[in-house]
């Protein structure tokens, strides 16, 4: 394996399973042709057991998160999936690297029930919310929640619920908490940031919590690639940055950051993968997993293009099958190729130079066949 970075693991830990609609999102819609699953434990044990023997290999498991095609809580044995990652974290003793931090992406709708709750408590997980807008109108238009409630009757049971977990943050009693400010919509969630600051900050102050973290979407990020949508605007939130990140708020310290900070936390992360990836697609350079255990790239919701199965192969093959591949039959139509996300600045530079990486490798490829 060329790649030196530590690396995050996505689990889909339910697929095209979900209660809400999200418009940036397939699933729940009739273009969503993908699998309906629940990951077995078999699944789960698996990976667990992976991320020991890479521990080992001395390929190092920073993170992982159970989110993806679908809302984690509604697996209906989330309590005993959890309980083991929860494992894992209490009898990890590779000396050398801190164990994973575990954590869920949620869009907090079934966070108001208590057997949820105490899974999470119990197994030391970080919680990230999805939490676009603080307008109960403009939050209900984005995510479309299949109860068919609108508005303030939503929030009614998000944010006591959302409260409780910051209260819990703030004891300790779980490691982590942020809040997925996406996707970056200028007529709505742009807008609304303000509004959705004082909310926030204002329940955090209420619970105790001192730090609010909220992690900025610049552009449509993965799982969506494929959605054709009006969404190609990329939006860095510079000047919001400006005017909250680092400051008080309603006495709670605003931290603000980007998605891709989670992925490739050092500018060194960005080198590696454009060192280490025949292909540096963002979404490359870390493993993505289905309900099956397979590798796959976020965008593949059909997986169509399996890189591999961790029944199969290791992390570390994993990621050396990565490293080797080229662009598939999905990457055509979709709108994550380094040549079509550009951004500003350094990631301007990284993009530029991935797509200059992917040309040569693709002559080279061409020149082979002849
Ligand atoms: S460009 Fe290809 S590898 Fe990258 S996210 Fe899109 S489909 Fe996946």
């Amino acid at each position: 394996m060329k790649s030196k970075r530590s690396i995050t693991i996505n689990n889909n830990l339910v697929q095209g399973i979900c209660n809400c609609s999200c418009i940036t999102c397939n699933i729940n819609k009739p273009s969503y042709t993908g699998p309906k699953a629940n990951q077995s434990e078999k699944v789960v044990e698996k990976i667990v057991e992976r991320v020991q023997e890479a521990c080992l290999e001395g390929l190092y498991i920073r993170a992982i998160g159970n989110s993806g095609d679908g809302e984690p809580t509604l697996h209906p044995e989330f309590s005993q999936r959890m309980a083991i990652f929860g494992e894992l974290k209490r009898k990890w003793n590779f000396s050398g690297y801190p164990s994973p931090d575990i954590c869920i992406v949620t869009n907090g709708l079934r966070l108001y029930k208590p057997d949820i709750v105490e899974a999470l408590e119990k197994n030391n997980i970080s919680v990230k919310i999805s939490f676009p807008t603080a307008d109960p109108i403009h939050y209900t238009e984005i995510m479309q929640p299949l109860c068919g409630e609108k508005g303030e009757n939503i929030f009614k049971e998000l944010i006591p619920a959302i409260g409780h977990i910051m209260s819990l943050r703030a004891q300790n009693k779980i490691p982590g908490l942020e809040f997925h400010i996406s996707p970056p919509f200028l007529d709505y969630v742009r807008p609304d940031f303000p509004q959705t600051i004082n909310v926030l900050s204002t329940l955090a102050n209420k619970n105790g919590l001192r730090v609010l973290n909220l992690k900025i979407f610049p552009v449509l990020s993965n799982r969506t690639g494929l959605v054709k949508r009006f969404l190609n605007n990329f939006d860095m939130y510079k000047d919001y940055f400006k005017r909250y990140n680092g400051k008080i708020i309603n006495g709670v310290v605003i931290n603000m950051f980007y998605s891709y900070d989670f992925f490739y936390p050092n500018f060194r992360d960005f080198v590696d993968l454009l060192r280490a990836f025949n292909f540096p697609c963002l979404w490359y350079g870390n493993i993505y997993l289905s309900s099956f255990g397979d590798s796959d790239c976020p965008n593949d919701q059909n997986i169509q293009e399996p890189l591999g199965n961790l029944f199969t192969h290791s992390l570390r093959e994993i990621m050396e099958i990565k490293e080797e591949r080229l662009p598939g039959a999905i990457c055509k139509s979709c709108n994550q190729t380094p040549a079509k996300l550009f951004g500003l600045g350094l990631l301007k530079t990284f993009h530029l130079t991935a797509d200059l990486k992917l040309r040569w490798k693709l002559l080279r490829a061409k020149e082979k066949v002849k």
